[in-house]
């Protein structure tokens, strides 16, 4: 974790500790750090801090779940009380006895982004 130094007045002047931001959201993550700082005065590159940040990885879950949303298809009634739901991804979703659509959903969704993360790690 960086440290984020607060504006320190002293002596009638106020010093500020320069400040890291995304390169990819412009979100402040706190004090700049030495190689940062040097890069920044020799004209190089900054090294990215997406990351560090988590903006992609909060960007590409909810793109994920945007495109796992339940299919208008109607839903099929399984032998035993289950029921199998379709997503627009094309896969169908397994609705135990007992559980909602948005359950069965909610778990297909959250798989997906895994997956997605896990590609992109
Ligand atoms: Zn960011
Ligand atoms: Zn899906």
């Amino acid at each position: 974790m960086r440290t984020s130094t607060p504006p320190v007045r002293s002596e009638g002047r106020t010093h500020i500790t320069v400040k890291r931001c995304c390169e990819r959201c412009n979100r402040e993550l706190g004090d700049a750090t030495e190689a940062e700082l040097d890069a920044a005065v020799n004209g190089e590159p900054l090294p990215s801090v997406a990351d560090e940040c988590g903006c992609l990885i909060a960007s590409l879950a909810v793109l994920t779940v945007a495109d796992h949303q339940d299919d208008t298809i109607l839903p099929k009634t399984l032998p035993g009380g289950a029921s199998e739901g379709q997503c627009t991804c094309g896969e169908t979703y397994r609705v135990a006895a007992g559980s909602t659509f948005a359950q069965a959903l909610q778990a297909h969704q959250v798989q997906a982004v895994h997956d997605t993360l896990r590609r992109n790690r």
